[in-house]
């Protein structure tokens, strides 16, 4: 077979996945790998392949799940964007030092710039801290061609291999040659070595070194080594660049008319970077421009940097995307070339990102000021779309998946501390509560805290596209799977207050947080899960409630209370006639507006 297709990178990524023998493919959705998994799933069920294919409660469990299929002996992969490596860093820190068997690729999406993430870390750090090697390709056809390469060195030196992939090559689109399916037959199973796969610390010593022996042995395997993209020129300058800034450096050389002036070298190993490159490269040009995204890991490596500008001469940015434009520039300024660098477009006027109209957790999170004011308590949040509840004054922490349940109960013990009172209300979603919550409540249940917890269930990962969770019962190939009670989960943690509303409903909902707060105060954690399915969850349509008409009154004098304190996208304001209007486009007909207006200017009509 060989048609060419317009794929964007994790599509890509996936059928690259599928044509190598990936034989187990697990995730937890995060932007900006979150469609790899449903790309595996959807070759899976066109090429009727019998590949395991499965979301997993987090990252940690993702990867072991994933981690065990190698050692049984197939190729396997997890993916995850790079906030999530950190949950999976203490079986990532294991699994290399104890190997693996058939390939295991870790597909780890960087987020430069951050897009949609809370940090901007570079997963290539991370493979050096864990001591594997670390791909990094530059458009969606490499990442593709790379999962070939990264299981080949996967088995031959028996570790996992880190494939780390950007934004801009995840989500740029590629035609891309669709290959052949190899066909691998594997047999063998779990073959019993307490020594390697349950060792003890003396043990772990041993494959310590082992793991750093093989780390030399790939510095110089020659199919990872940097490719030099200028054959034949002679010059005294060299750029040393990977991921997507190689791509965006290859058109700047042309553009420049550098390509005969000026050495260009695609790292595609940035760790372990090869020894000989690093040898030539140092032995041959006098001065050595390196650009890469997001911390200077080929950079460090270079032991030698008395030739070397980089991030840590100042001569690249230390944070953020390096876009085509600062690339343009740093080069100009490294080659003394002119570069005409069109000004940057002027930044579209926008609304800032809200909640969707109609969208449950705004609900919430209104339900919320009233019941208990922000005036008095403290609001603690979580990762997942439910951040933006931000704009709307319902969010004073956000720190990482799972830490609105530990950072109230930490609230919690601090204020008591003190001598001092006062009313915490902890916001996590469902998916993040399954993530990292748990075990955050089982420690507040166990330490006495008291908060009121609000788990935001709108019974899907929305933020990422509407993944499953374990409450839902359909697995990531559309199977029917076992299905987890969170009700159930909050009581056996021992939580007596566990009660479950509609946050549309808001005079009942409100006084369901009344009620929470108040055993809060005097008895212990309260639950509250707040139900209403994700309004952009095709599954849940039949649970949603009929839609409700509704009109700005003449009342209205456009005080912007409700613009401002529930931030529905379909209330405007409208200037001219000095009143807020409904915007009939965005309108959902959720009907909580009409609880929103402290002069009742909202009300429900008749529909014509
Ligand atoms: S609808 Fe009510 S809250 Fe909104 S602007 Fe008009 S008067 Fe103010
Ligand atoms: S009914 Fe009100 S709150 Fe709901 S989407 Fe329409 S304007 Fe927004």
């Amino acid at each position: 077979m060989s048609s060419r297709v317009l794929m964007m990178g994790n599509d890509a990524i996936a059928r690259g996945l599928v044509e190598n023998g990936c034989a187990v493919a697990t995730s937890y959705p995060g932007t900006p790998a979150s469609e790899i998994l449903p790309a595996v799933v959807k070759w899976k069920k066109e090429l009727s392949l019998p590949l395991h294919a499965q979301w997993a409660v987090n990252e940690k469990i993702a990867f072991e799940i994933a981690f065990a299929g190698s050692i049984a002996g197939l190729r396997t992969m997890v993916s995850m964007k790079q906030v999530g490596l950190n949950v999976a860093a203490d079986p990532l820190l294991s699994a290399a030092y104890m190997g693996v068997k058939g390939g295991f690729i870790v597909i780890c999406a960087d987020d430069p710039g951050p897009h949609s993430s809370q940090t901007e870390q570079d997963s290539r750090l991370m493979a050096m801290f864990a001591k594997v090697p670390v791909l990094d390709p530059s458009t969606p056809r490499e990442a593709k061609e790379f999962i070939a390469l990264a299981y080949e060195l996967s088995e031959a030196f028996e570790v996992p291999v880190l494939l780390r992939p950007t934004t801009r090559v995840c989500h740029a689109s590629q035609d891309i040659a669709l290959g052949d399916l190899l066909r691998i037959e594997r047999n063998g199973g779990f073959r019993k070595e307490p020594t390697r796969w349950a060792a003890t610390p003396k043990f772990r010593l041993l494959l310590h070194r082992g793991l750093n022996d093989k780390l030399k042995a790939m510095a110089v395997y020659p199919q990872t080594a940097p490719r030099l993209l200028s054959p034949g020129v002679t010059a005294k300058k060299a750029v040393v660049t990977s991921g997507v800034a190689a791509a965006h450096t290859k058109e700047i050389m042309d553009d420049l008319h550098l390509r005969d002036s000026c050495a260009v070298y695609q790292v595609l190993q940035p760790y372990p970077l090869h020894t000989d490159f690093m040898r030539t490269l140092l032995g041959t040009y006098d001065e050595i421009l390196v650009l890469e995204e997001t911390t200077g890991v080929i950079e460090m490596q270079l032991a030698d940097r008395s030739k070397v500008r980089g991030k840590m001469s100042g001569a690249v940015p230390e944070a953020g995307e390096l876009l085509p434009e600062h690339i343009e520039r740093i080069i100009a300024d490294f080659t003394g070339a002119s570069a005409e660098t069109a000004a940057p477009p002027p930044a579209a006027a926008g609304r800032r990102p809200s909640l969707c109209p109609g969208c449950p957790h705004r609900a919430s999170f209104f339900a919320i000021k009233k019941a208990i004011p922000h005036s008095r308590s403290i609001y603690t949040s979580d990762i997942g779309c439910y951040t933006l509840g931000l704009n709307l004054g319902a969010i004073d922490t956000a720190l990482c998946m799972g830490a609105s349940v530990s950072q109230a109960a930490g609230f919690y013990h601090a204020y008591r501390q003190m001598g001092k009172e006062t009313d915490i209300v902890a916001t996590i979603g469902d998916s993040t509560f399954f993530h990292a919550g748990i075990p955050a409540l089982i420690d507040a249940v166990v330490q006495d805290a008291r908060f009121v917890l609000v788990v935001l269930d709108n019974s899907t990962t929305a933020m990422t596209g509407n993944q499953p969770t374990p409450a839902t019962g359909i697995g990531a190939c559309g199977d029917v799977t076992g299905k987890i009670s969170i009700e159930g989960l909050v009581k056996s943690c021992g939580v007596a207050f566990c009660k479950e509303g509609n946050p549309y409903r808001v005079p009942h909902f409100v006084a369901l947080l009344k009620e929470a707060r108040e055993h809060s105060r005097t008895h212990g954690l309260a639950v509250v899960i707040a139900r209403y399915p994700c309004l952009m969850d095709k599954r849940s349509k039949e649970e949603r409630l009929p839609a409700v008409a509704v009109a700005i009154s003449e009342e209205c004098d456009g005080c912007g209370y409700c613009t401002k304190e529930f931030e529905c996208p379909a209330l405007e304001p409208d200037e001219a006639a000095k009143k807020v209007r409904i915007n009939r486009i965005l309108c959902t007909g959720c009907g909580v507006c009409l609880h929103v207006c402290p002069k009742r200017s909202i009300e429900g009509v008749e529909r014509a």
